[in-house]
């Protein structure tokens, strides 16, 4: 699944972006609003967003579960060789990358596969 994590919560992606910004947009936690647009800080109706590109594949980093317990703490984030969190251009690339890597599709249902929009990457780097 891919998403984000959002003040400890975690929001699979929609594939819907909002209007105003073009930002993906993700469920929104009032019964009124459809969804959210963290970028806006506003929720939204669904006439306020529009379908993302289905050309349009965010950048991931791939977290997972330490122990197998779930959400909020205790992610442990894939590195590369520099012990840097290893980021890939798309979902795709990175499951192509951990299936060549002993992962079997099953164990990527367990994944997050964490969006990343370039700026928020420099404060996820700060954080670690
Ligand atoms: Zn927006």
């Amino acid at each position: 699944m891919s998403g984000i994590f959002h003040d400890g919560h975690w929001y699979g992606n929609t594939g819907m972006v909002c209007r105003r910004c073009g930002n993906p947009v993700y469920q929104s936690e009032h019964a009124e609003y459809s969804y959210q647009c963290f970028r806006c800080d506003e929720d939204l109706y669904s006439f306020e967003v529009t379908e993302q590109d289905g050309f349009y594949l965010p950048k991931v980093i791939v977290a997972r579960p330490v122990n197998g317990i779930s959400l909020n703490e205790g992610l442990e984030y894939l590195l590369d060789g520099n012990r840097e969190v290893r980021i890939f251009n798309n979902q795709p690339e990175a499951e192509a990358f951990l299936l060549a890597n002993g992962f079997i599709r099953e164990d990527l249902e367990f994944l997050y596969f964490v969006e990343v929009a370039d700026d928020r990457l420099q404060a996820d780097r700060r954080e670690g």
